[in-house]
């Protein structure tokens, strides 16, 4: 092989190894090149349309994105004019929804000129640019309502010119401490989910016996309300999980707080924990207004929540689950939704049984086994 040669098949390899979708384009407007990427975003076959004409091509494209009227003289305007109009971002409907953004340069220095196009996926950027944008806007109105209960009640105590009896100052003052405690939380959740999304979520693993951390974290959720009714179903042997009790305290008073959210006064809340394999599972269901099915998944995601920040009654950020999910699957448990049978929804989450070999490692961890021998 020629040192030419080589180098061609370089470029060969290069093209098609290329994360972006490229198209070359001969000075005749035909296509020369379709590399597999391109191939796979726009699901064709490069064999089927070496030699046609690029036109066709974007027209094929604009069938696709259900904006034939415009988007093909678009596509070919931009092809005219690679020079001064580089980039151009659209959004393609099959087989998934996604952004394309594509980029066009002249083809230079060879006899025969003609253009290339660059096709990148940027869905991905634009999914990141929405949620930072997003978490700006959810901030800053979870934060905005409790710090203007704070302020406005206690400017009302501070004023001169009211005298508040010792009830209505101490009712004030009550309401002040629950908006700080809500200011908190949501504090809280925030420096979570940037450690869970860093991987650094702090786990301190230690042998836990659920029906405990189970049985607290009902007793306190019933102390919180009147309107709603729980039952725990717990077996009478239940092996020891091996997990952070504080945390998996957390992600039980987050899911209990959901089933007393989303669902009426006088439903029934029941936590059950069941041995499955080398797992026990828990489960918090309830009998509210349930989750619809193709949001059982998204509700773990950050900030999503079903009926959007605007229309909702009750408070919230939309980091509960993600911080949840975040937990367990640190500890290599999995966590998911069903929707009850009848109505309202079932979250269960899975926590490994504690191993013999678990037990040795905590013992050396701890300095037990200097005496063990
Ligand atoms: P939020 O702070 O909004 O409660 P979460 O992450 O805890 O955030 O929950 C995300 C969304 O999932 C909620 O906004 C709600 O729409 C839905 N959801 C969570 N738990 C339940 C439940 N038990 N029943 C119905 N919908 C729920």
């Amino acid at each position: 092989m020629t040192g030419a040669q080589a180098t061609t098949e370089l470029a060969r390899d290069a093209l098609t190894s290329l994360a972006d979708g490229l198209l070359l384009v001969d000075d005749a407007g035909r296509i020369a090149l379709l590399n597999p990427r391109a191939c796979a975003l726009f699901g064709v076959q490069e064999a089927l349309w070496l030699s046609l004409p690029a036109a066709d091509f974007y027209r094929a494209l604009a069938q696709q994105t259900g904006q034939e009227q415009n988007l093909a003289p678009r596509l070919e305007h931009y092809a005219r004019r690679a020079a001064d109009l580089p980039r151009l971002e659209f959004a393609l409907r099959t087989p998934e929804p996604r952004t394309v953004e594509a980029t066009w340069f002249r083809l230079q220095g060879g006899a025969r000129g003609g253009y290339g196009v660059l096709w990148r996926d940027v869905t991905r950027d634009k999914e990141l640019e929405r949620m930072k944008s997003q978490l700006l806007s959810t901030v800053s109105h979870e934060l905005r309502t409790p710090l203007a209960s704070i302020k406005g009640f206690a400017t009302t105590l501070l004023r001169q010119d009211v005298r508040w009896d010792e009830a209505t100052q101490r009712e004030f003052l009550r309401i002040i401490e629950e908006e700080s405690n809500r200011l908190e939380e949501l504090i809280d959740n925030l420096l979570d989910m940037s450690q869970v999304e860093a991987g650094a979520l702090r786990i301190q693993k230690e042998p836990v016996r659920l029906r405990r951390v189970v049985r607290e974290a009902v007793e306190q959720a019933q102390r919180r309300t009147e309107a709603h009714w729980f039952e725990t179903d717990l077996p009478a042997e239940l092996p020891r999980v091996w997990a952070d009790p504080r945390r998996i305290r957390q992600v039980l008073n987050n899911l209990l707080e959901n089933a007393v959210k989303y669902s009426p006064d006088g439903g029934q809340i029941t936590v059950r924990c069941e041995v499955e394999g080398a797992n026990v599972t828990v489960s918090v269901a309830d009998q509210g207004q349930g989750i619809p099915p193709d949001m059982l998944e998204r509700v773990f995601e950050r900030f999503f929540q079903v009926d959007g920040a605007s229309t909702r009654k009750t408070g919230g950020s939309g980091l509960g689950l993600a911080i949840a999910k975040g937990i367990v699957e640190a500890h290599g448990g999995t966590i998911w939704a069903e929707a009850a049978p009848g109505q309202g929804s079932i979250f269960r989450f899975t926590l490994p049984i504690v191993k013999e070999l678990d037990l040795r490692q905590n013992d050396v961890r701890l300095g037990k086994d200097k005496f063990n021998g």
